[in-house]
This record gives structure tokens, C-alpha cells and sequence, in this order.
């Protein structure tokens, strides 16, 4: 792995970097270009914008990692509260929420981490809507996919995450066979043993992974800013003769903004994750940690303001 992004990714778990960052005037666009705000109401805004250019939504209330029941139980909140919001303004079909296991208890109990995935899929149902549940490191890819399992007898239209980069994936995804699945790269720091580490093998997964997805009955969520994977999904896509409305594209709030109204205006479904909420520091830690070039731009923001 490139040593910048080690360095970033093991800066995005350092309390006392994370302490230092989070305290200093960051100027508010460098936060803002990635996530919608701190609020359900700047959710629901970014939401609404969207929408009006085309594009579908998913939303993400940061916070991960939590081993606090009290911290879990106001997440849930957070995205009962979000749900209502989207119902309450005619969002609720063109916008689901992605949610992280280990941000409603998944670390302390994975009953828990049910429970709550569980009451969050029934409110989304109601609002007429569905829940993708996020995919973290690769020690509780098991953990996930037993939830999903447990979640999708009740609520089969939740959605799965699979990470090209994992060596597992492409059986993951012969065993999810019908399901939604979003097909990304993955973005932990991840051993040899369980990930391939050179970027070339895990763009082979990738279209390995996507043609099992496009050959199947399910319907998969391409998520990727490649260009390159972005053209081959497309061309496997006609090849395997998907319907325009049987798959779709996933791009992360402000990256390639164009090349997401540039899909949908070709008849793609285009679907944004929109991140929002206090926790955004691991999340803007990630983002640049991809895109190491950027970590001037942000570092001048720390300091000038
Ligand atoms: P990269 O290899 O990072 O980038 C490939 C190319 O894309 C670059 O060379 C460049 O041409 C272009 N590009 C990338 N970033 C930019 C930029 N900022 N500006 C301009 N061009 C750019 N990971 C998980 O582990 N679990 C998840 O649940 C998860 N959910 C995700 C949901 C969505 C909707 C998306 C889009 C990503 C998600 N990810 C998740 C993150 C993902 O795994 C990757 O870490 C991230 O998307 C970067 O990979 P990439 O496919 O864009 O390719």
C-alpha cells in the first residue's frame, strides 16, 4: 500500500491526531465538499438538491466504532429521526439510508447490532424505503453478512456491501445471488492474507465480481469513481442485456460531481452516498487517504483560515 495512505489511515484511528484535527479551524468548505453537515436538516437539503438534478441518495450519519450502548441507541435516533424527515418530504423514493454495523453496537453484542439494524430496516419500510448496510474491515465481514442474513428474512430488499479488494468476495457474491449488492473497492488497510494489495488485481476482482453480479438476478450497485471500471460495467452491463433501471451507479458526495450528472443524463441510475453528522473526522480521513493529493490542499486549510 502506498505509504501516504498508510500514514493517513493510521492518523484516521490516532486519538490524538483525531483530537488535534478536530479542534483546529478546519475550514468549514474542506469539510463541506465531502459531507452535507452536521444536521439531519442539512441531510435532508443536500438530499432534496440531488434529487432535483437526477440523481438518487443514499445517506450515512457518521460515527463507527462505538462500544458504548448509550452512543448506538442515538445513532438509531439520528436515523429514525432522518427517515421521518425524508417521509415528512416526499424524499423517501428516491433516497435509502447506509448504515454501519459497528456504529449500532456490533463491537459490544451482535444481537444488538440486529436489534438496531432491525428497527431501523422496519422504519424504512415504512417510509417507504430500504437500508444498505455498510461493509468495515475485513474482521467483521462474517458478523455482517450473518445480520444481513437474519435482517433480509423480514426486509429482503436490504442491501449488502462487498469489497472487490477482499479474496472472498467473488464466492460473497455468488452467495448473495438476488440480492442488492453494492460492489466497491474497499477502503480499510487490509493484510495480504485476506486482500490482494496490488491495485491491478483488485480492478480484475472488480470486473470478476461485476460480471457474476450482472449475470445473476439480483440487482447490483456499482460504486466507483474508476472511469475505467465505470466503461467496463457499462459495456458488461449491454452485454449481459440489463435493463437501464436493473442496476446503477454509486459515487461519493463531491467526487466527480460531473461524471455523476454526466451518467445520468446518458439514462443511468446514479445514486450519491451523502455523509452527514458530527463524526465526520475517520470519513474525511478515508476520502483523503484515497486521494493523497489532496491532503495539501487539506492540510493548508488547517492553518489558514
Ligand atoms: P480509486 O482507485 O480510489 O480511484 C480510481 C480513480 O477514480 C482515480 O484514479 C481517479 O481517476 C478517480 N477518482 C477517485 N477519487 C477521485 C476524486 N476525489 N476526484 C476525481 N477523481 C477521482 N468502502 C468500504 O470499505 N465499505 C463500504 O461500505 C463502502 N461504501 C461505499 C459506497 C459508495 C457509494 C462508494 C462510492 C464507495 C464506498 N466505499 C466503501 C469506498 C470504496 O471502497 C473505495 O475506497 C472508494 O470508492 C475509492 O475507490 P474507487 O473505486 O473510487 O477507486
Amino acid at each position: 500500500m502506498n505509504p501516504l495512505r498508510t500514514l493517513i489511515l493510521a492518523a484516521a484511528g490516532n486519538d490524538a491526531v483525531r483530537r488535534a484535527v478536530a479542534t483546529a479551524p478546519v475550514s468549514r468548505d474542506v469539510v463541506r465538499r465531502f459531507v452535507a453537515g452536521e444536521t439531519v436538516a442539512s441531510a435532508v437539503d443536500a438530499t432534496a438538491d440531488l434529487v432535483e438534478h437526477g440523481l438518487r441518495v443514499t445517506l450515512d450519519y457518521l460515527g463507527e466504532d462505538t462500544s458504548d450502548r448509550t452512543v448506538a441507541e442515538r445513532t438509531v435516533r439520528a436515523y429514525l429521526a432522518l427517515l421521518d424527515q425524508l417521509h415528512e418530504t416526499g424524499l423517501a423514493c428516491d433516497a435509502e439510508v447506509s448504515v454501519k454495523l459497528s456504529a449500532v453496537g456490533q463491537a459490544l453484542d451482535e444481537r444488538l447490532a440486529l436489534d438496531n439494524a432491525s428497527r431501523i430496516c422496519a422504519a424504512a419500510e415504512q417510509c417507504g424505503t430500504t437500508v444498505t448496510l455498510d461493509m468495515e474491515d475485513h474482521t467483521t465481514t462474517d458478523s455482517t453478512l450473518r445480520v444481513l442474513a437474519e435482517v433480509r428474512r423480514a426486509w429482503p430488499a436490504t442491501g449488502a456491501v462487498l469489497q472487490a479488494y477482499l479474496r472472498r468476495t467473488l464466492e460473497d457474491c455468488h452467495a448473495l445471488e438476488g440480492a442488492r449488492v453494492r460492489l466497491c473497492k474497499g477502503a480499510y488497510a487490509e493484510p495480504a492474507s485476506v486482500a490482494f494489495s496490488d491495485p491491478h488485481e483488485v480492478d480484475l476482482n472488480y470486473v470478476r465480481c461485476a460480471n457474476a453480479l450482472l449475470a445473476g438476478s439480483g440487482y447490483p450497485m456499482f460504486a466507483t469513481h474508476d472511469p475505467r471500471l465505470v466503461e467496463i460495467v457499462a459495456e458488461r452491463a449491454r452485454w449481459h442485456d440489463r435493463a437501464p433501471d436493473s442496476f446503477e451507479f454509486q459515487m461519493l458526495y463531491g467526487i466527480r460531481p460531473a461524471e455523476q450528472a454526466r451518467l445520468a443524463a446518458e439514462g443511468h441510475v446514479v445514486r450519491v452516498y451523502v455523509p452527514f453528522g458530527e463524526q465526520w473526522y475517520g470519513y474525511l480521513m478515508r476520502r483523503l487517504a484515497e486521494r493523497p493529493a489532496a491532503v495539501a490542499f487539506f492540510l493548508r486549510s488547517l492553518v489558514s483560515r
